[in-house]
């Protein structure tokens, strides 16, 4: 966990400590970052802690951050992948002004640098086909196989080379090789692919080009362009960075950034990895990639999610290097705090059971006045309307009540949150003997504010107006995997098999109170005793609101029973 010394400083990890030392000892004079997505899928949680530490560490610091597509396989990459990975993004809080770039930006200037090697030597083009560069590759206990052609002239890879820039060739024909080491522990600098041909239309470049520079050779080269002073990549980049480092130092490169691993944010319960969120939207599983269930960011802004509470995520969650598998509930604690603080409290029944107060007159109405918030007068108050008949939870009544248990039950007495005790003196069933309806008395002498000394009313329950109401539909929500870690126990990792089938509820008849305030569209409520609940602004309708369940109270439905009584 991240550690400040003042609330004033940016938190501690071994990565803002390099920072520091980089720029108080004048290695450099200020910070350069970025953050590097390939368009071919939506953000998820996991980009958002390296988005946190690529533009918070340069906010902090008041370096610089680029945005940065990471645009070099034009066979999977989607300009609808492009758009939102920005709104995520500053929907995150950061801004990246006019620091937008994409790698293939970079694409002359990547050529002439592979021009560069290939005139000192230091690269070749192989004439092999891919399988036989496998083939030859080697394996972690065995050393790879020279090439054939790894000693042709340069000026026979520099003609080829140039060829392949002309289209001169079919995919696969040719690829460049940089030549380092086929003898080298790490496979990685068993002379890597650098460039292949793609005949492809690339969705910025069009058909300008028909060959292709690999993620290592443009991303390392891309930093460079940038000025990047700190490269803050994830762990499984660590055997890459021999190579990252070995081609900056064959090239002119403009600057030597240096590349800092961090491990990956792994969450119980879920998937986060782009192939596995792709495969769960096209089998549909989920209803799309901002499905409410999804861990992706714009899944967590349709739930309902603030930006803040991802914000905070990130910070309590810090950097390290160390393997990590977050539980849900730190994500979901998040949330409270946040929401706590700033959600306007209503109450809403989810699955309604219709009472009548018998001695309340028909034609009656009072409105309540409960604070929108507790603790923050300043917030105003809200309008609720009170009748003979209301709703109360189905839940929330017991024809058997188990011992000490507080809520509604025959012959009890419960108090109606900011109303009235209620005794139940009549239950009545339909057809199929389920309950159906409660016949009830209130006491006018409890009405809320009122002192009521001596009178032992144990229960608190929430209640809507059966006269005064808006029908609203709420979307319940579950993990959307039932094992910790989907896939583990499946021989073939198939994270499917472990899907919870079970985790969304839908409910359609629930009732909530009247005055919903105008501001509807973007705050997130609290449903009193149920938890956070935020508008859907997709499936919701001009006379039908559809909302989200954000986060529950509480972890436990024991808690809020005890801090209840
Ligand atoms: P995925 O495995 O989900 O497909 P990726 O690493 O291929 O992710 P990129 O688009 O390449 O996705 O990621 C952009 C940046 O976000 C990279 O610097 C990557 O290291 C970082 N990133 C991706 N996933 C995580 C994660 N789970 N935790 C922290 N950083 C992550
Ligand atoms: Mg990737």
């Amino acid at each position: 966990m991240n550690k400040s010394n003042s609330p004033d400083l940016p938190a501690i990890d071994f990565i803002r400590s390099i920072i520091r030392e980089d720029l108080e000892s004048g290695k450099h004079q200020s910070l350069v970052t970025r953050f590097p997505p390939e368009p071919n899928g939506h953000l998820h949680i996991g980009h958002a802690k390296s988005i946190q530490l690529n533009f918070g560490t340069a906010e902090e610091f008041k370096g610089i951050c680029f945005m940065r597509f990471d645009d070099t396989n034009p066979l999977k990459e989607e300009e609808e992948y492009v758009e939102g990975i920005l709104e995520d993004v500053k929907w995150m809080g950061y801004e990246w002004k006019e620091r937008l770039t994409y790698a293939s930006d970079y694409f002359e200037k990547l050529y002439e640098f592979a021009e560069e090697l290939i005139k000192k030597g230091k690269a070749y083009v192989e004439s092999q086909s891919a399988e036989e560069i496998r083939r030859t590759r080697g394996t972690l206990t065995e050393p790879g196989i020279n090439s054939p052609y790894r000693d042709r002239g340069f000026e026979e890879s520099l003609t080829l080379f140039r060829q392949m820039r002309a289209g001169k060739f079919d995919d696969g024909a040719h690829v460049l090789r940089a030549k380092i080491d086929m003898t080298s522990p790490n496979i990685n600098m068993r002379d890597p692919v650098l460039y292949r041909i793609r005949k492809v239309i690339h969705q910025r470049t069009g058909k300008k080009w028909c060959i292709y520079p690999l993620y290592d050779f443009t991303h390392g080269l891309s930093d460079a362009i940038e000025g990047v002073t700190h490269s803050l990549c994830t762990l499984e980049f660590e055997d890459h960075r021999p190579l990252y480092e070995w081609i900056l130092a064959e090239v002119t490169a403009p600057c030597i950034p240096r590349q800092i691993e961090f491990s990956r944010l792994n969450l119980l319960h879920t998937v986060l990895s782009k192939r596995k969120l792709i495969k769960l939207v096209e089998d549909g599983y989920v209803s799309g990639w901002d499905d409410p269930r999804m861990l992706t960011l714009s899944g967590l802004r349709r739930r309902g999610y603030p930006p803040s509470a991802i914000r905070l995520f990130c910070e309590r969650i810090g950097i390290s290097k160390s393997e990590n598998n977050i539980e849900m509930s730190v994500l979901e604690n998040c949330a409270r705090e946040i929401l706590d603080k700033t959600s306007p409290r209503l109450m809403c029944v989810l699955k309604p059971l219709k009472v009548v107060i018998t001695n309340y007159p028909e034609d009656k109405t009072e409105n309540f006045h409960p604070a929108k918030h507790p603790k923050k007068p300043e917030m105003g108050t809200r309008k609720v309307p009170f009748s003979r008949e209301i709703y109360i939870e189905y839940e929330d009544f017991r024809e058997d009540p188990p011992p000490n248990y507080f809520r509604f039950a025959p012959g009890k007495e419960v108090r109606l949150r900011y109303a009235y005790v209620i005794r139940c003196d009549k239950v009545i069933y339909d057809s199929t003997g389920r309950v159906s309806e409660l016949h009830c008395t209130y006491d006018p002498k409890t009405r809320s504010g009122a002192k009521t000394e001596g009178r032992k009313v144990k229960g608190i329950i929430h209640w809507v107006s059966a006269k005064n109401f808006i029908q609203v539909e709420v979307r319940l929500y579950d993990r959307l995997f039932a094992k910790p870690i989907p896939g583990s126990d499946d021989p073939e990792g198939n994270f499917l098999n472990d899907i919870n089938h079970n985790s969304i509820d839908i409910l359609s008849e629930c009732k909530l109170e009247p005055e919903i305030m105008t501001s509807a569209n973007k705050e997130v409520f609290q449903f009193e005793r149920i938890g956070y609940f935020f508008k859907d602004p997709k499936d919701s309708l001009e006379d039908t609101m559809v909302f989200n369940r954000t986060v529950t109270l509480r972890d436990a439905w024991e808690k809020l029973e005890q801090e209840q009584h």
